[in-house]
């Protein structure tokens, strides 16, 4: 390609919507252009981008046997319906729905569960035509409460998903670990860094499941990992190993102390000169149903905090939100800071966390506005809470595996992988006849990659000052040849041997044949981040041209024309 005939349109200034270097560096540099609110246009050298992504996720799907195959994006409401989930992605606000004109409902996909197993019930009926994969790169939808980011988080965008389809767990594992496999294999062609770690399963459901981080300081999500490598876990799901509490010894009477306007647990610590971790703070959430909200209650040792993912996983619900103050007063009869579980009306239900079971003479509220209670037994003041494990992770904390400890930090959900289990084949009545004619349900596993979202953060993980740095496998092309003045007919003669020697060897090489300043050629090219540069100058009729790598420290050097294909090929 020329690049005199591709429209590339560079821009001086950031976009004012970017908070992000990727993002900032996209739109500057022309590669997507905004339409609205978390839509975006690819231009072309974005689709070479897009394209490069998804030819090593279709060449390592395909090494592990999964078919590629495309279903429709409109979709209709029955079949959420029957697998559940309607209700939910609608209250959720996440779902794109749209009437026809014989006032049927449909949406567009923002996943295809539904789909795959409406189909695969319809084609397969036996073990015999079992276990197999399908999978589709595809636009998905899905009107995202905050689209930001750019094309980390839009409402149209490029997704690979995958579902595996067996007779039974064991053959789920198999199909796990080959998408396991294989997605280790795509992240790291893509020239990523990226960490695989334990995940909460979300809307989708299922038992297991792990997401593929790209670590990056601007990353939306927080990941523990275990400085000795031994663990690894999305902070929504993540376990850590905690000192015990100090041991409260035998129950003693119950005792209820005047403590004024004394509310947090600092403050609970200092008047009463005893360890938050002897202490049970008692925190009010609105748990959000499809069809109604209720109070609940969490109880907490005081030193740790609660992580409200495994609360809605606890709840069994969609969402939960902290309760507000009228609530609060509601159910407690009590100022904001005094909620306990004793005295708190009848219809909350009561969770407490791990760490507080078989704990004794706890510090707690006792709904009473200016007191608390010592020496609080549950089971015995109060009835015995529903025990879960409902803490937040803590960088600093123990691995839950080893000897070692978490450290904190940022990724970027490229990728997940679930095993589904039974979940949609159930209720969809996706079934087959195994080896004694006995009807079972399909045991599936899905797989996202969110095509759009990697290509993005690679530009997080390689960028300098100077613009963008794309990792050679999915860069837009690996090597310019540019030249520097394409009035001088040398300077044009040698580029264009070089660039067609280039892409006869194979290499993908395009051409920058456009007419500009040599300072404005540069800082563009800077920008626009081809991994390879030949810079085709005032040497040319000599055989000389300069020759550099687009990297965090630049080097230039001056070569002989015919080395360079030697040189782009090492
Ligand atoms: P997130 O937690 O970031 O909202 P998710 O868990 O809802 O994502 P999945 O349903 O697991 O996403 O989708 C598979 C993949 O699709 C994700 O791993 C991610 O890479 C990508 N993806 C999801 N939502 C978006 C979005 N709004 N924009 C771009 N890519 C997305
Ligand atoms: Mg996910």
């Amino acid at each position: 390609m020329r690049l005199s005939q591709i429209p590339i349109f560079t821009l001086r200034e950031d976009p004012s919507d970017a908070e992000i270097p990727s993002h900032k560096l996209l739109v500057r540099a022309g590669y997507i252009q905004k339409l609205a609110s978390g839509i975006y246009v690819y231009g072309p050298l974005m689709w070479r981008v897009l394209k490069k992504v998804s030819t090593i996720v279709r060449e390592e799907l395909d090494r592990e046997g999964a078919n590629e195959m495309l279903m429709p994006i409109l979709q209709p409401r029955e079949i959420w319906d029957e697998s559940g989930r309607w209700n939910r992605y609608i209250a959720d606000g996440i779902l794109f729905h749209l009437g026809d004109s014989k006032q049927a409902e449909l949406c567009l996909g923002p996943t295809h569960e539904e789909v795959i197993t409406t189909y695969v019930k319809r084609i397969c009926n036996s073990y015999k035509q079992l276990p197999f994969n399908l999978y589709q790169i595809q636009d998905k939808f899905r009107d995202e409460i905050r689209p930001r980011f750019g094309l980390m988080r839009g409402r149209e965008f490029i997704m690979k998903d995958a579902y595996s389809f067996d007779a039974d767990d064991a053959g789920l594992d198999r199909s796990y670990d080959a998408m396991n496999r294989a997605y280790h294999k795509i992240f790291e062609r893509c020239g990523l860094e990226f960490s695989a770690v334990d995940a909460d399963a979300g809307a989708i459901g299922g038992s297991g499941s792990q997401e593929f981080m790209v670590i990056a300081d601007k990353g939306e999500d927080a990941i523990l990992i275990c400085d000795r490598g031994n663990y690894a876990a999305n902070v929504e799901k993540a376990d850590s190993r905690i000192t015990p509490s100090p041991d409260g010894g035998a129950a003693q009477p119950l005792r209820k102390e005047s403590t004024p306007d004394i509310r947090t647990v600092e403050q609970l610590e200092g008047f009463f000169k005893m360890p938050a971790a002897r202490m049970a703070k008692t925190v009010l959430y609105e748990a959000v149903f499809p069809d109604h909200v209720e109070t609940v209650a969490v109880m907490m040792r005081g030193d740790l905090e609660i992580n409200e993912v495994k609360l809605v996983n606890a709840v069994d619900g969609l969402a939960v939100r902290l309760a507000d103050e009228a609530t609060v007063k509601r159910v407690t009869g009590a100022e904001v800071g005094f909620a306990g579980p004793i005295g708190l009306k009848e219809e909350v239900r009561v969770f407490a966390d791990l760490s507080l079971q078989g704990m004794t003479n706890l510090l707690t509220g006792c709904c009473e506005t200016d007191f608390h209670c010592l020496d609080v037994n549950p089971g015995r003041d109060f009835p015995m809470p529903e025990f879960r494990d409902l803490r937040r992770a803590r960088s600093g904390e123990g691995c839950p595996r080893c000897d070692g400890s978490l450290i904190e930090k940022r990724g970027i959900e490229v990728g997940h992988i679930f095993k589904l289990g039974t979940k949609y084949s159930v209720p969809m009545e996706a079934t087959f006849l195994d080896q004694n004619g006995k009807r079972k349900p399909l045991v599936m596993g899905c797989y996202g990659i969110g095509i759009s979202r990697t290509a993005q953060s690679a530009v997080e993980q390689n960028y300098d000052e100077n613009g963008i740095i794309w990792p050679r496998p999915i860069a837009p092309f690996e090597v310019v040849v540019a030249v520097l003045d394409p009035k001088k007919s040398d300077q044009v003669e040698v580029g264009t041997r070089l660039y067609e020697q280039l892409r006869a060897a194979g290499v993908d090489a395009c051409l920058d044949d456009r007419a500009m300043s040599p300072g404005v050629k540069f800082k563009d090219l800077d920008l626009l981040g081809f991994p390879l540069r030949v810079v085709v100058g005032r040497r040319a009729s000599e055989g000389i041209v300069e020759f550099s790598e687009r990297r965090k420290s630049e080097e230039k050097s001056e070569i002989a024309v015919d080395t360079v294909l030697a040189r782009v090929s090492s």
